[in-house]
């Protein structure tokens, strides 16, 4: 029975979706695995079908049955007989509606459980007085057809919800189980697990990559498809990462090994995904107010019916019948599941298309976006910069400039260090020493070098300390719309550097799906204002913000906020991370930073921002679905509680106690398809 315990806990996650949650965090539940719904599909088909076959028996040895087919087949003891296979039908397979009961009314949350136990024991109970010598009319073939169709509806209920989570399911099994791993110069297959990093393992054409690690060895193109949802094959060479999980293509490859099992990129998203299905959700808080709603009025409308039709008509065994159905046809068994098995399928869409949702709250609000806020640096542009110009203005050479320069750059993990650095390499410029390093974050750098205090700055930072005038000097480069920085020594300008980016093509056409939308496109950046002006009217941005510095960033966006905008903004750096808090929706782009992520609401797998614009229609879609499917749960009662009520009666049309199962099944069924068309 510990089994059957179990199996009904975890079924009941839709309904009580909030008090389950607790409940996980604070016992190591194994329960949302695959074997566990498995077991219950089971356990389901099992009860499904011990009950379906007792139930032959029960309808032929039925009077209503036998007249409705027109046969007779009486003996003595008929009803003792018909009363024994219905006990066994209401215990094996009322079992586990039985057991809810109790579950749900020692957690004071009555719900579906609660309404088929009270129907069917309602049902049952009476019947067995009836055999005892109570007077009235038996209904055991009602009894045990509607325990029937239960069983079944939730057998193809969990054979659904099976299938809504299968996306997640199929990312696990992606993860090989076994690696060959070089070892003195010999190839052994170990286990996954026995790998530690620093280890180099073969992976051969068409297999799939074990671990998170570097090219070390070979070239061969590999599909990362599953993960970062990039269709075409990327290129690994000596020096490139691999993620595991990731196919590889035609060569062969020697990995050393950075991470494995719980560490790697992809078991991360697996954590991810299974997190934001657990974190709070508005709509379904709303779908569990409305399920316990339901509940009691399914209750109350049960107990209301039964009085109505026994003063009406002073028939127990009718007005009982009226009763159970009403309680069967209310119960809120596809409202529990309209709203998670959305959740099931769009956060693995969304993580199958390189989305990775970690505050799905922040997801449902993505819907209502009207503007997005991009960081310039390495979001709307490459990130990559080249060093076009160097301007002279004290007696140090080109040279020089770009050598002082480029021996602090070293030290700093910005895109602008790594040109500066990339184009003194390319010059064959040696690198001083640099004592005393220091970042000036939105700004630039500083160190000494040689005894002497050198730093590479913003335009801003010189206006900021009365050197303007020597901006004049780097004016027409400004003017293309190049990044300038400044070299001074000492605190006297040597020389100015010009850099250009190049504006990633995909931005024009995020820019324009969003426009489209209805979504603003607004630029904050900290580069200089002819750049942001040129990178702003070469995209169509609605508005820009230059010069902003780092803490600035976050009030950028509370202006707009306060002029009622719902924000969301899209970055990459440290720098970014306080305005990602502040925005409505953090959205981290590529492979930013670590605080970045930390920071982001929404990570973007690729470096692509086209898929902001995806993640609003997703979004979009995703509450769209979520409001049919709670349309399709709730409304059919509107229809379905009156019938069951037996408003029709004087028309001819009752409803059976099983044909409100089915009915109410039915709309499970619909539900959970429903949830599975969600496409992107
Ligand atoms: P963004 O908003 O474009 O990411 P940042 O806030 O990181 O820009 O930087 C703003 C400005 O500060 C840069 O345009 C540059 O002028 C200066 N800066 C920042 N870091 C560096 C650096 N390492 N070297 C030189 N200049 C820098
Ligand atoms: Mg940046």
């Amino acid at each position: 029975m510990n089994n059957a315990k179990n199996n009904h806990r975890h079924h009941d996650h839709g309904v009580h979706g909030k008090h389950e949650h607790a409940g996980r965090r604070s016992e190591p539940v194994k329960e949302h695995k695959h074997h566990d719904h498995q077991a219950m599909v089971e356990e389901y088909k099992r009860r499904f079908v011990f009950s379906a076959i007792l139930t032959v028996p029960i309808l032929i040895l039925s009077p209503s049955i036998q007249e409705f087919l027109g046969f007779k087949l009486e003996f003595p003891g008929q009803l003792y007989v018909l009363f024994a296979l219905s006990t066994a039908v209401y215990l094996y397979g009322g079992w586990p509606f039985l057991l809810g009961l109790v579950e749900e009314l020692r957690r004071r949350m009555p719900g579906m459980k609660v309404l088929i136990g009270v129907a069917i024991s309602t049902a049952y109970l009476y019947s067995g007085l009836i055999v005892f010598g109570f007077p009235g009319k038996p209904f055991f073939w009602e009894l045990a057809t509607l325990i029937d169709i239960m069983l079944l509806g939730h057998w193809i209920e969990m054979k659904s919800v099976l299938g809504a989570s299968r996306a997640l399911e199929e990312m696990v099994k992606l993860l090989p189980s076994t690696a060959h791993l070089l070892k003195n110069g010999s190839v052994i297959d170990v286990p996954v697990e026995e790998l530690k990093p620093g280890d180099r393992v073969l992976v051969k054409p068409g297999e799939k990559i074990p671990v998170d690690g570097l090219v070390v060895e070979g070239r061969s193109s590999v599909n990362e498809a599953m993960l970062t949802g990039e269709s075409k094959p990327v290129e690994k060479k000596p020096g490139d990462n691999v993620i595991a999980g990731a196919i590889n293509g035609e060569g062969s490859l020697v990995v050393e090994v950075t991470r494995t099992g719980a560490d790697t990129y992809l078991s991360q998203v697996i954590e991810l995904v299974k997190k934001a299905q657990e974190s709070r959700s508005r709509t379904q808080d709303l779908a569990n107010r409305a399920a316990f709603l339901l509940t009691v009025i399914a209750l109350s409308g049960g107990a209301l019916t039964f009085l109505a039709w026994q003063l009406l008509k002073g028939d127990v065994a009718f007005a009982l019948e009226r009763a159970v159905t009403v309680m069967v046809i209310a119960c809120p068994h596809a409202l529990g599941l309209a709203v998670p098995l959305v959740v099931a399928v769009s956060t693995s869409l969304a993580a199958r298309n390189g989305f990775l949702i970690r505050q799905r709250d922040a997801f449902e609000r993505a819907r209502e976006l009207q503007a997005v806020v991009f960081d310039k640096t390495g979001t709307l542009t490459k990130g990559e910069f080249g060093v076009t110009d160097i301007v002279v203005m004290g007696a140090h050479d080109k040279e020089q400039i770009l050598k002082l320069a480029a021996s602090l750059e070293a030290k700093s993990e910005h895109p602008i260090a790594q040109g500066i650095v990339r184009a003194a390499e390319k010059r064959g410029l040696g690198l001083e020493d640099v004592e005393d390093f220091k970042a000036l974050p939105g700004r630039g750098v500083e160190g000494k070098v040689n005894g002497r205090l050198v730093r590479v700055v913003s335009p801003g930072y010189l206006e900021e300390n009365g050197m303007a005038e020597y901006l004049e000097k780097a004016k027409h480069l400004l003017e293309q719309g190049k990044t300038v920085v400044f070299v001074l020594e000492d605190g006297k300008p040597l020389g100015a550097i010009a850099l250009a980016d190049m504006i990633r093509d995909e931005s024009r056409e995020a820019v324009r799906m969003l426009k489209e939308m209805g979504v603003k496109c607004i630029m904050l950046t900290g580069d200089n204002k002819s750049v942001a002006r040129w990178v702003s009217e070469e995209l169509g941005l609605d508005e820009y913000y230059a010069e902003v510095l780092p803490h600035e960033k976050a009030e950028v966006i509370k202006r707009l906020q306060e002029r009622g905008l719902r924000v969301a903004m899209v970055g990459d750096g440290i720098n970014d991370a306080p305005a990602l808090v502040q925005a409505d929706v953090g959205i981290a782009i590529g492979a930013g930073t670590d605080v970045a992520i930390e920071s982001a609401d929404i990570v973007l797998v690729r470096n692509d921002p086209r898929d902001v614009a995806a993640v609003i229609r997703l979004a979009r879609k995703t509450y769209r679905k979520m409001m049919e499917n709670l349309l399709w749960a709730t409304g059919y009662n509107a229809f379905a509680l009156p019938l069951a009520a037996g408003v029709l009666y004087s028309v001819g049309i009752l409803l059976t106690p099983a044909v409100g199962a089915a009915l109410m099944s039915l709309s499970t069924v619909i539900v959970a398809i429903n949830a599975r068309l969600l496409k992107l």
